[in-house]
């Protein structure tokens, strides 16, 4: 079978912001797949450039959670037989220690972590439905492997109309190609917004995202 290789490409233009000011209340934060097997050494499927995200990815947390914005984390979560195990060898299966959300991006209660079977976070998950009813109009999309699971799931929200914004420290894919091609189709295709760092990204006012112990229980008379 015929092979491409060492192909040299040209990059097109990339719009690429220094700054993105959003309303706290209108916008997400998803974080995609930050789980052992993708960023830890001794992962299944490690992306050697994840680890540089880790700290990015962090300080922007810290300030959703300070402004109250909704951040949802995607895990990608397999069974045995999973048939993408015959792309990618078997990794994230569910309960083990690869599967698991690496311990600096460990979700707070009351954060929202969804289980997903496939590269797009909207596949097979509650995300749209959550997103939709609490008002959310920007998504701000973070996290591992760029071109994979983390541009199908910013593709997947801009085909709703979200407006998808992406941080160039906050994303990392296995080869420089893959993620310039992340950066290029969420900025031109999607009409999405790359910002050049995620400490840019500026939360307007507050969201309704509560944490920990102000958020209802349901238990409290
Ligand atoms: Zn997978």
């Amino acid at each position: 079978m015929p092979v491409l290789r060492g192909l040299r490409v040209e990059v097109p233009e990339i719009r690429v912001e220094r700054e993105a000011r959003l309303p706290a209340a209108e916008t997400a934060l998803i974080i995609v797949d930050m789980q052992n097997d993708f960023v830890k050494k001794g992962g299944r499927l490690r992306v050697p450039t994840a680890e540089a995200t880790v700290e990015p990815i962090r300080r922007l947390v810290e300030r959703a959670r300070r402004h109250a914005v909704l951040t949802i984390y995607t895990q990608d979560t397999h069974y045995q037989r999973d048939p993408e195990f015959e792309i990618w060898g078997v990794h994230a299966v569910k309960g083990t220690w690869g599967w698991e959300i690496i311990d600096e991006l460990k979700p707070v209660e009351g954060e929202i972590v969804v289980e997903k079977p496939r590269y797009d976070g909207f596949y097979g998950t509650p995300i749209d439905d959550i997103l939709r009813t609490n008002g959310i109009r920007h998504v701000i999309v973070v996290g591992t492997v760029a071109n994979i699971c983390v541009l199908h799931t910013a593709s997947s929200a801009a085909l709703r109309w979200y407006h998808v914004v992406v941080p160039m420290d906050g994303i990392s894919a296995l080869n420089d190609f893959d993620y310039y091609l992340t950066l290029r189709q969420v900025a031109f295709l999607y009409k999405g917004t790359v910002v050049e760092k995620a400490d840019n990204i500026v939360f307007e006012g507050r969201g309704v995202w509560e944490r920990g112990r102000k958020q209802p229980t349901g238990q409290e008379a």
